[in-house]
């Protein structure tokens, strides 16, 4: 769907939807995330721009290199790979990304526009991946029982608001709440993203449930495994996603959606 979007789009108006992507240091995992955007635009025609740049950055260089791509027009999604290092600002460079082309949804506009559910703002893409897999497979959201493990700005808290303003009801759960599985078992659908492997295993897990599993977690033994027990819970539910192969491939898709969103709006913004 994608492709389709951005090949419209070149041939109807000239534009080609264009991603900055900003990766500081050598962590390995951020190399390989930034390395499947990369792919994954590539895939669909969309020009990606990648600025590799040292650990010891300033917060203030890094400011400058996002108001120069916030000025280029080629360019209309800027992703700051996270984590940051430490030494460097976080919250100044996410607010420095103009919401316009803040296609991770991290900007302050994006993430009031989720609360207020206004119609131009990005949604992040790890949750909106989430719903559209929902929607994809027609599971239905409006008063169901769901309840979400985790609650960082990123995923747990976003993926409440957007399942609350599909008419949910949502509990949200983390480290300090009491008893996890006492939750667990009255969801309908169960989203869980904590980072700890093997959370929930399957008396948690109430008959028939959805369950999705955001957790990416490398055991000691080199295995990629979710949050969830997936040969236990798997018996009891009625959808389930893997890991890898489940949500991941989601958010880098909902990433392309945002971008190529994001080149349609100032496409028609150029025409107006
Ligand atoms: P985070 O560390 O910022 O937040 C984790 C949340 O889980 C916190 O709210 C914490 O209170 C809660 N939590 C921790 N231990 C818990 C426990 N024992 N019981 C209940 N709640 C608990 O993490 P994050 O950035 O939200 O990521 C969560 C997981 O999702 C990680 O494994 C991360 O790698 C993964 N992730 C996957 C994708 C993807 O594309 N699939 C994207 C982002 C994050």
């Amino acid at each position: 769907e994608c492709k389709e979007r951005v090949d419209t789009l070149k041939e109807k108006t000239g534009v080609t939807p264009g991603l900055a992507v900003i990766l500081v240091g050598e962590d390995p995992a951020s190399a390989v995330y930034v390395r499947n955007k990369i792919r994954a635009c590539d895939a669909v025609g969309i020009k990606s721009y990648t600025h590799r740049l040292d650990t010891d950055i300033k917060t203030e260089d890094l400011v400058v290199l996002i108001h120069q791509l916030n000025a280029d027009a080629g360019v209309h999604g800027i992703l700051v790979q996270l984590p940051l290092p430490k030494h460097i600002d976080m919250e100044r460079v996410l607010e420095t990304i103009s919401p316009e082309k803040d296609v991770d949804g991290f900007h302050l506009y994006n993430v009031g526009g989720l609360i207020l559910g206004k119609g131009d703002s990005f949604p992040p893409c790890t949750p909106y991946g989430v719903v559209k897999m929902l929607e994809s497979e027609n599971i239905d959201v409006e008063g169901q029982n769901v309840v979400v493990v985790g609650a960082s700005n990123i995923v747990g808290k976003p993926m409440a608001l957007m399942l609350m303003a599909k008419d949910a009801t949502v509990a949200i759960c983390h480290a300090k709440t009491r008893d996890l599985a006492q939750f667990t078992i009255l969801a309908d659908i169960l989203v869980v993203a904590a980072g700890v492997p093997n959370l929930i295993v399957s008396p948690m897990v109430k008959t028939g449930a959805v369950v999705i599993d955001v957790g990416i977690n490398r055991l000691p033994d080199g295995r990629l495994v979710g949050d969830v027990d997936f040969e236990g819970v798997s018996k009891k539910a009625s959808y389930i996603t893997p890991v890898p192969g489940g949500v991941g491939p989601m958010t880098v898709t909902m990433l392309l959606e945002n971008t190529v969103a994001s080149a349609e709006r100032a496409a028609a913004k150029g025409q107006a």
